[in-house]
């Protein structure tokens, strides 16, 4: 079958978050599957270096609305995923963030920019497609590319099936009602079945109504997301669509994930030679400032710094976890208030606290491998990857019971039988709790390792979710 892939984001060269890896990471485990899988993503600066020569494979001219004309160019992976990069200078030719300016705010004309890449996917899965090459399917992922089921339904004649995969219900693409005319749609898709949102054009609820079938990305986000609580104003909707929606758990690069030859790290070690990762936890220690010393347990986090992942929580209780004693590593970047509490918990703390602010891939791996636990206390988490590497790191995450965190890490218990931390309230008090009992297991070390070769133990590749969306695709 022939898959189209549509998407804002692919790692290495364009990621904000876990949207990157999945659109790195899923096409090639589906290409194992036997899928024939193209992905669409703007032709960014970053994929422009890369791709110098791609040649341009068809011409886009000006079309529906306010679009300026595009050309789709060609390329391959490293990986040999075969690439279509939709270049278009007026919407993508800028430096930084897909999505932000340099002062932290939407891009003014997002609408039309992701509006472009939408109506891209949907010619390429229609009968008016300008390649040879046919769409089957078409999957789409979030607000950025959920408009193209509303163009197969309102502007062009579908040929494919569609499916929309929810990353992250909290970003929605909302814009003025001014953006139907300009986005090439017709009047009557602005109704209750179409992207009319309480007086707004919302991306994500047209594509919603209008996919042949929806996902997200673990079975307990998409029962989550169906509770007022927790869908974010669409959980009506998702209701009214359960019938085509479902849950299928991310996975992890179990390549670029892995402490037997990640090129990032030193020392390698597996289940087998676990005391190797004390090598790495002193290196960890020196590169940051941090104390050199085995006995307290390191924790860290890797995270975006946003009201999302509840590292409030842990600021709150931060005193009396390094009190326990234990040593604290953070690495993210975000929220300003947050970065700044951080910082200063890491003047309060000299020697047992150490805070870098900004993104580094690198660092992030030693951190995988030099802390003893990880802590993600997110208030929600869709799936979630960074749980996922620690159980493959040999260090046992500390979580909150919401999403794919609930669906991945099992409660230790004092047989050992679990693989992590979990705990339920969003309050700091049970989250000290959490990581109190965690040091404590630490220094069981008998237990600890038991611990942490359970987490080693289990499967997080790509191969099963991705025959699950074969499965899929071949039902539609
Ligand atoms: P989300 O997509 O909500 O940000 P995920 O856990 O699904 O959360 O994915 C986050 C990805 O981004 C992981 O690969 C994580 O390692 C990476 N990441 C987040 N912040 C940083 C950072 N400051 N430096 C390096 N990697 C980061």
């Amino acid at each position: 079958m022939n898959i189209l892939f549509a998407t804002s984001e692919i790692a290495p060269w364009v990621k904000t978050g876990g949207l990157g890896d999945v659109a790195a990471a899923l096409p090639p485990a589906l290409r194992r599957a036997g899928m024939d899988v193209r992905v669409l993503v703007p032709f960014y600066p970053a994929l422009a270096a890369a791709f110098p020569d791609a040649p341009i494979v068809a011409e886009l001219p000006a079309t529906a609305g306010a679009f300026p004309g595009a050309a789709l160019r060609s390329a391959t992976a490293p990986d040999g995923t075969p690439l279509l990069l939709l270049d278009c200078m007026a919407c993508y030719t800028r430096s930084g963030n897909p999505y932000l300016g340099s002062d932290g705010r939407d891009w003014h004309d997002n609408a039309v920019r992701f509006g472009l890449l939408s109506y891209v996917a949907a010619l390429l899965a229609s009968t008016a497609s300008p390649l040879a090459w046919q769409t089957d399917v078409l999957h789409c992922h979030d607000w950025q590319t959920a408009l193209a089921p509303v163009y197969l339904r309102y502007v062009l004649k579908a040929r494919a099936k569609s499916v929309l995969t929810i990353h992250n219900l909290a970003f929605q693409g909302l814009f003025g009602a001014h953006s139907l005319r300009e986005l090439g749609l017709p009047p009557q898709a602005w109704s209750m079945e179409g992207v009319e949102y309480y007086g707004h054009l919302s991306f994500l609820k047209g594509g919603l109504q209008h996919a042949d079938h929806i996902t997200t990305v673990s079975p307990t986000y998409a029962r989550e997301i169906q509770t007022d609580t927790d869908g974010m104003g669409l959980a009506g909707l998702l209701r009214y669509r359960s019938h085509v929606l479902t849950g299928i758990l991310n996975g992890i690069d179990t390549e670029q994930w892995d402490p037997s030859t990640d090129p990032h790290l030193p020392v390698h070690y597996k289940a087998s030679s676990l005391a190797r990762k004390d090598d790495l936890k002193s290196t960890l220690q020196q590169t940051l400032g941090l104390a050199v010393t085995n006995d307290r347990p390191l924790f860290g986090v890797v995270s975006r710094l946003s009201g999302q992942k509840g590292l409030d929580l842990l600021l709150a209780c931060a005193d009396e976890l390094i009190a326990l004693p234990a040593q604290l590593v953070v690495l993210g970047s975000g929220d300003a208030a947050l970065e700044n509490a951080f910082r200063e918990l890491a003047l309060r703390h000299p020697g047992q606290v150490a805070v870098k602010i900004g993104f580094d891939e690198g660092l992030a791996h030693l951190i995988e491998a030099g802390i003893d636990a990880f802590i993600m206390p997110s208030r929600f988490e869709p799936c979630g990857l960074n749980q996922m590497y620690s159980l493959r790191y040999g260090t046992p995450p500390i979580v909150r019971a919401t999403g794919g965190l609930a669906d991945t890490v099992i409660d230790a218990d004092d047989k050992s039988l679990g693989n992590g931390f979990v705990f339920s309230r969003a309050e700091p008090a049970e989250l000290l709790a959490t990581l109190r009992r965690a040091a404590d297991l630490w220094s069981r070390s008998r237990l600890w390792r038991q611990l942490q070769k359970n987490g080693m133990a289990a499967d997080h590749s790509w191969d099963q979710p991705a025959q699950t969306y074969v499965n899929l695709y071949r039902a539609l």
